[in-house]
């Protein structure tokens, strides 16, 4: 049987990026603090888990005390419902958003994928996002990739691409990509307001 030590070691090395040394250094740390921060800790990790949920619009992480499950964004009848931005990630979602330069919808990808990988449909949410753009009543003419101008970035604009073709013909949707105002390798988390308004300008 697994010595509780073990056990919580176990779990820490599911956390990203932590290999098996980071684990146990962590568990040892863990254990040192006083029992009333542990107790802190794993109850802020419960309602912090309870508490966020995931938009079933645009897959986002949001806030919600209550029974909503749409974001605030989704559910915001003055955002331009005739463009879908597609990112990465919620921090590149977020960080355009504070940009202030977009007024339209979001979906985020939840990752991206590369010519090598067998089953593109496992690493980024495609299945949800067709799901999206095909929702009755649904005004979307334009769906924007706003991937980060890296090789898997562009890899995922390829698959993406390939992927919603026939959709984008039957229900006449267009499908754009960010301008590249943005250098190589710069990643949208980090892009600023005037960069951002120029690359969605530049959209082609
Ligand atoms: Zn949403």
């Amino acid at each position: 049987m697994h010595d509780t030590l073990t056990t919580l070691t176990e779990l820490l090395r599911e956390l990203p990026g932590i290999g098996p040394r980071q684990a146990r250094r962590l568990a040892y740390w863990f254990v040192r603090r006083d029992h009333a921060w542990v107790e802190r800790f794993a109850r802020a990790l419960i309602a912090a888990r309870d508490k966020v949920k995931t938009c079933d619009l645009c897959m986002r992480l949001f806030p919600s005390e209550h029974t909503a499950s749409r974001c605030s964004l989704c559910s915001n009848h003055h955002r331009d419902a005739h463009l879908l931005l597609v990112v990465e990630k919620d921090v590149d979602l977020e960080n355009i958003e504070k940009t202030g330069t977009y007024k339209g919808r979001y979906f985020v990808l939840g990752g991206t994928t590369s010519n090598l990988d067998k089953e593109p449909e496992r690493k980024v949410r495609v299945r949800e996002l067709l799901a999206r753009i095909t929702l009755p009543n649904d005004t979307i003419s334009e769906i924007v990739l706003a991937l980060s101008a890296t090789t898997e970035g562009e890899d995922t604009v390829a698959f993406l691409k390939e992927y919603l073709a026939p959709t984008c013909t039957n229900h006449a949707l267009k499908i754009s990509i960010l301008g590249r105002g943005l250098s190589t390798g710069t990643e949208l988390e980090y892009v600023d307001a005037d960069t951002m308004k120029s690359a969605l300008l530049g959209r082609s």
